[in-house]
């Protein structure tokens, strides 16, 4: 088991490594063995005089507060975000750009940012009238917890690693920890997205070929998109260990749906085990959070992360293939669904393959009956998002309605043609997000989602759920 360990431990600067061999191999320690070894190729015990005894002592603290019936944000999960970070840090277009203090920031955060996570989410926590709801008032609950256990634990004994800092130091760390946890909150997710994009389109490189980030806000920013890219990197990750992750989340969610059908609560969305489809919440879960995202960091970083972009789009293609097939079944007529007038309502509307055209929008309505065998991809997404929009509408639940398939010219045209809208949709939903206003919004308690209609009709509830997903939770 220990050359076990250690083999699998040569993969530690390698995206891939298997958090779960690591965890087997560690008698489930992934979270201190991974944390050592990058301190050790890091060289920061050294450079920041921690003791090897300290170190230990607070890393299987900190793990120990991981809970270890929770099926995904657990010590693993920690570990796994620990890891993929160290990895981002590496990329060459950022060789030299980040200080050790800053290195060391990114995977501290990164080691404490879901400690202690109960497996459900922020929503669940504010609608149960939760002691962690109570304590941090309804916003950013988890991960304002998550911090403040991460670094009271440092105050246990033989557990401050940070004892030789300077003030200023410890303060600094503090407050970029502090930063990039609360950024893994998935209702910042869209404002954080924007502002990559901004910064992507006014990036400055230095004669090195490397980005130039010579303030705080661009520095931290891209430290907080980092740490939020490593926890939503399941989609990215081979195959195999990316559907590891996938079970993991799914048990979480429908463990939370179970609780929420008991308390007669409403189910959140993907966490009602009898009508969830695993599969489409993945390809919504990727076409409106993980590829946005990746995508945007793969610019930023260009070329660099190009081959991660293509194992998400495998990745992508495959759970898309594996979306089940079943009789079209007659759509329910669902008052939410009906008027609102929001674009993306009647792309919804547009999507929904061999419905009615009662409730479909006028302008919509003729391309409707035929889209159903446009490409796949095109495809996918919208089934995707009506799956979602499904789980909003009591008594819509078990409905599985896979597009018969057939092909005809006309069918590539609409295709195309809902390949626009869909992009305009997805603009569209950007730009309101981050508005000034958009953050408001998108406290909104309901349901867990963006609190703008738009936003939510997006099936962003997928995303606002995302604030659970293997997402930034
Ligand atoms: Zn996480």
């Amino acid at each position: 088991t220990a050359m076990c360990l250690s083999q699998e431990l040569e993969d530690t600067n390698k995206w891939g490594l298997d958090m779960f061999k690591i965890t087997e191999y560690s008698g489930n320690h992934p979270l201190t063995v991974i944390m050592y070894s990058i301190f050790q190729e890091r060289d920061l015990m050294k450079t920041f005089c921690i003791p090897a005894d300290t170190f230990i002592t607070y890393m299987m603290t900190l793990e120990d507060h991981y809970h270890a019936d929770v099926a995904y944000h657990n010590n693993i999960h920690a570990a796994d975000v620990v890891q993929s970070t160290h990895v981002l840090l590496s990329t060459p277009a950022l060789e030299a750009v980040f200080t050790d203090l800053e290195v060391m920031a990114a995977i501290f955060a990164s080691a404490i940012h879901d400690v202690d996570h109960p497996g459900v989410s922020n929503q669940f926590l504010i609608n149960t009238n939760s002691e962690l709801a109570l304590m941090y008032n309804d916003v950013s609950v988890l991960e304002n917890h998550h911090l403040a256990v991460g670094f009271k634990l440092l105050q246990e004994e033989n557990c401050d690693i940070f004892q030789h800092l300077s003030k200023k130091q410890r303060q600094s760390l503090r407050k970029m920890a502090i930063d990039m946890v609360l950024a893994t909150d998935m209702s910042k997710h869209m404002n954080l997205l924007a502002d990559l994009k901004t910064m992507v389109e006014t990036k400055k490189v230095t004669s090195l070929g490397v980005l130039l980030l010579d303030n705080y806000s661009d520095r931290i920013q891209v430290l907080q998109n980092m740490v939020h890219c490593a926890d939503l990197s399941n989609p990215t990750k081979p195959l195999e260990l990316y559907r590891k992750w996938t079970d993991r989340i799914m048990v979480e969610f429908f463990h939370q749906g179970d609780r929420e059908r008991e308390k007669g609560m409403e189910i959140s969305p993907m966490c009602d085990k009898l009508s969830a489809s695993v599969e489409k919440s993945q390809v919504g879960f990727i076409d409106y959070i993980a590829h946005p995202l990746w995508e945007t960091w793969a610019d930023l970083v260009h070329p660099d992360a190009q081959e991660i972009l293509d194992t998400l789009e495998d990745n992508r293609e495959w759970y898309q293939s594996m979306i089940p097939h079943s009789p079209s079944l007659p759509e329910e007529q669902d008052p939410e669904k009906g008027g609102g007038g929001e674009k993306f309502q009647f792309q919804l509307t547009l999507e929904e393959e061999g419905e009615s055209d009662t409730e479909l929008e006028e302008a919509e309505s003729p391309l409707e009956e035929d889209n159903s065998g446009s490409d796949s991809k095109t495809l996918a997404t919208d089934d995707s998002e009506s799956a979602e929009l499904e789980r909003l509408s009591p008594g819509s639940a078990g409905r599985d309605s896979p597009p018969p398939a057939h092909s005809s010219p006309l069918r590539n045209t609409l295709a195309k043609q809902k390949e626009v809208l869909h992009f305009d949709n997805r603009r569209a939903l950007e730009r309101t997000l981050s508005q000034p206003d958009g953050g408001t919004s998108l406290g909104c308690p309901e349901l867990g989602r963006r609190g703008s209609l738009e936003a939510r009709e997006l099936g962003l509830d997928s995303e606002g759920n995302l604030t659970f997903l293997p997402l930034g939770t």
